[in-house]
């Protein structure tokens, strides 16, 4: 059966952004929304949008209030949501990661063993602690969690961590790393037969399979065509066309976006020519 879908985005935070930009590459055409305007809709699909707070998405997925939504990994986890993660998205990536005083002598995770540990995730600290066999007391604190061994309230944090600049500014010294976030399209538990929220899902892996690709062409001699493709980093295998002028052909091939760099100065030197990227709208496998 094909009924409307109701995602819900992120309202507000770092998740905003990209979460809208990535849902527009799809091509639903979502409606931008007025000033103050918490609910919208897709001009090309039969999907309803609802503006959320990015800790409140599982939730309202959980309670079928919608029926999916996109979050942060740490925020599903933290409070064990009864929801499926269905899609991780790329961005909004972090870890928690455990840090002490630069002037503490804990040198590894393991040497929490026993100690205050302060953090807004205290589930998710207590399940890491468990997993690893060692116990330490949690102090629950909703913010400005890295200021708390100077207080004396903690011998250590866990803390949300992307560049690591706000551990540095505040004296502390990262340990290591307890999990790794990013943001992910979450859906009510047993709703795989929702025609709409199959096909977003597919929708937004293709968009997220196109943003790490790259189409690259070149043209170059049919005696060194086994050289070259041997260096393609594809999976798939490229396609070879003649071209008018005798012994040379042309090569097209997907290749990782993050490859290119070290891929052109190698294809170069054994004489490619006419070398071209292209970016990829969007791949379905
Ligand atoms: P916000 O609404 O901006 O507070 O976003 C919170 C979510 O963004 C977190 O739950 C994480 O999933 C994600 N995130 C990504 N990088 C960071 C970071 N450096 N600090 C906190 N949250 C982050």
């Amino acid at each position: 059966m094909n009924r409307r879908l109701t995602l819900a985005l992120p309202s507000k935070g770092r998740l905003r952004e990209p979460s809208w930009s990535l849902l527009e590459a799809t091509g639903v055409a979502p409606q931008e929304p007025g000033e103050r305007v918490l609910q919208t809709f897709c001009r090309n699909a039969d999907i309803d949008l609802l503006f959320v707070r990015a800790d409140d998405v599982p939730e309202y997925v959980q309670d079928g209030v919608v029926d999916c939504g996109i979050t942060g990994l740490d925020l599903v986890s933290e409070r064990d949501f009864e929801v499926d993660v269905l899609l991780r998205l790329g961005y909004g990536t972090c870890s928690l990661q455990a840090a002490v005083s630069t002037e503490d002598v804990a040198e590894e995770l393991g040497q929490l063993n026993g100690r205050r540990i302060a953090t807004s995730h205290p589930r998710i600290v207590g399940n890491w602690l468990e997993r690893n066999g060692l116990s330490a007391d949690i102090v629950r604190v909703s913010g400005s969690v890295e200021i708390t061994p100077r207080l004396g309230l903690a011998d250590a944090i866990v803390d949300l961590v992307s560049t690591g600049s706000t551990l540095r500014t505040n004296g502390l010294r990262s340990l290591g790393t307890i999990f790794e976030s990013e943001a992910v399209l979450v859906g009510r538990r047993g709703a795989s037969d929702h025609e709409a929220q199959n096909t977003l899902t597919m929708l937004l892996a293709s968009v997220i399979n196109a943003r790490a690709t790259r189409y690259l062409l070149f043209n170059i001699a049919k005696d060194r065509l086994d050289e070259v493709t041997a260096l393609l980093p594809t999976t798939g295998s490229p396609t070879v066309m003649d071209l008018a002028t005798p012994g040379t052909v042309a090569v097209h091939a997907l290749v990782p976006a993050s490859q290119i760099w070290s891929l052109l100065p190698q294809l170069q030197a054994r004489g490619a020519s006419s070398v071209l990227t292209l970016p990829v709208e969007r791949m379905v496998p």
